[in-house]
C-alpha cells in the first residue's frame, strides 16, 4: 500500500521537514515526490550548530539518493527556518556544489520575500520600516548594555539573532536561486503550474499577500539602561512559571526583559515575521495535513475570518 510519510528532523530550534508523497508519474505508474520545508536551526555564531545540523543534511541527501526535491517551501524569513541550505552549501559542501546535488524543481517563498514586494505594498513597507527601526534601536541598546557590562540575557540575544535582517538576507537570496521556478505565494494565489503534483492538492491558508496587518505596535525604547519599571512596559503582577520543556533560566531572563518594556518590541518584530508564515494544507487520498510553520494568533484570526 502506498504510504505518505512525513519526516520531521530534530534541529532543536527551527524546522526541517521532508515529506514523501506517492503520486502519479507521466506513465501512470506511482512515483514518490518530495516536499522539503525550510531546513534551519537557531543560529549559534557562524551559521548554526554543526553537530545538530550536518547529520540532517546528510540524511536528506541519503534518502533522496540523487532524486530531486519536487517542491521546496520557505515558510518565513526567520534565520532558524532559512539558513540551513546556505550553511550546508558553505560548510558541508565546501566546494559550494550543494545546489548541483540537491535539485529543486519548484520553490515557494513568501510573497513578502519577493525582491519587488515592498514597491507594490506601501503599507507593508511602512510597517517593515518601523520594525527595522525598532530592531536598530535594540542593537544600540544591546551595544550600550554590553559596554556597561550588563549584557542582554542569552534568550533575548537568540531571538535578536533569529530576527537579524542582515543575516537572513543572504539565506533568502540563496533560496531564491535554488531553481528558476521560484514562486512567491500567498493565500488565494493561483498554484497552477507552480508544482508538478498530479494527485496531491495544495491550499494556501496564509499569509495574506498584503502583510501590513500582521505587524503589532512598537514602543518607544530607552537606549541606555532599562526604562523605569512600569513606564514603557506592562508590569507582570505574578511571577509566571516556565512551561514544561522550556529552560527555566532562559524563561526568567525573558520575563525580566519583558518587565523592562523594550522586549515588547523584540516580540513584536518576531511575531510579525512569524505571522507571514506560509500555512498550507496538503490533501492526498482523503488525508488532509496542515503545515502551519510559526503562524501566531494574528495569522490564525485572519485565517478564521
Ligand atoms: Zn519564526
Amino acid at each position: 500500500m502506498d504510504k505518505l510519510r512525513v519526516r520531521v528532523y530534530n534541529v532543536r530550534f527551527g524546522d526541517a521537514i521532508l515529506i514523501f508523497v506517492p503520486d502519479k508519474g507521466v506513465d501512470g505508474k506511482t512515483v514518490t515526490r518530495h516536499i522539503l520545508i525550510d531546513v534551519g536551526n537557531a543560529a549559534s555564531g557562524e551559521g548554526g550548530l554543526d553537530d545538530v545540523f550536518n547529520p540532517v543534511i546528510k540524511n536528506i541527501m541519503e534518502v533522496l539518493d540523487g532524486r530531486g526535491v519536487d517542491l521546496y517551501i520557505m515558510t518565513h524569513e526567520h534565520l532558524d527556518h532559512v539558513q540551513g541550505l546556505l550553511h550546508a552549501n558553505k560548510k558541508a559542501f565546501p566546494q559550494g556544489n550543494l545546489s548541483q546535488k540537491l535539485k529543486v524543481e519548484h520553490a515557494w517563498l513568501t510573497a513578502s520575500s519577493a525582491p519587488d514586494y515592498y514597491e507594490n505594498f506601501p503599507q507593508a513597507k511602512e510597517q517593515k520600516f518601523r520594525a527595522l527601526q525598532a530592531y536598530t534601536d535594540l542593537e544600540t541598546l544591546k551595544a550600550n548594555l554590553a559596554a556597561a557590562n550588563e549584557p542582554l540575557p542569552a534568550a533575548v540575544l537568540a531571538i535578536m539573532e533569529i530576527n537579524n535582517p542582515r543575516a537572513t538576507k543572504d539565506c533568502v537570496d540563496y533560496l531564491r536561486n535554488l531553481t528558476p521556478k521560484t514562486w512567491y505565494v500567498y493565500r488565494g494565489c493561483d498554484l497552477q503550474g507552480k508544482h508538478n503534483f498530479q494527485e496531491a492538492r495544495f491550499e494556501i491558508w496564509a499569509p495574506e499577500e498584503d502583510t501590513s496587518d500582521y505587524y503589532g505596535r512598537f514602543q518607544p525604547v530607552t537606549l541606555g539602561f532599562a526604562a523605569a519599571p512600569g513606564k514603557a512596559g506592562k508590569s507582570i503582577p505574578v511571577t509566571p512559571m516556565p512551561p514544561p520543556g522550556v529552560d527555566a533560566q532562559a524563561f526568567y531572563d525573558l520575563v525580566k526583559a519583558r518587565k523592562e518594556g523594550w522586549a515588547d518590541n523584540l516580540l513584536a518584530i518576531d511575531q510579525a515575521a512569524n505571522n507571514t508564515s506560509i500555512v498550507f494544507c496538503l490533501e492526498w487520498r482523503n488525508w488532509r495535513l496542515l503545515f502551519a510553520a510559526d503562524a501566531e494568533t494574528r495569522s490564525w484570526k485572519t485565517m478564521n475570518r
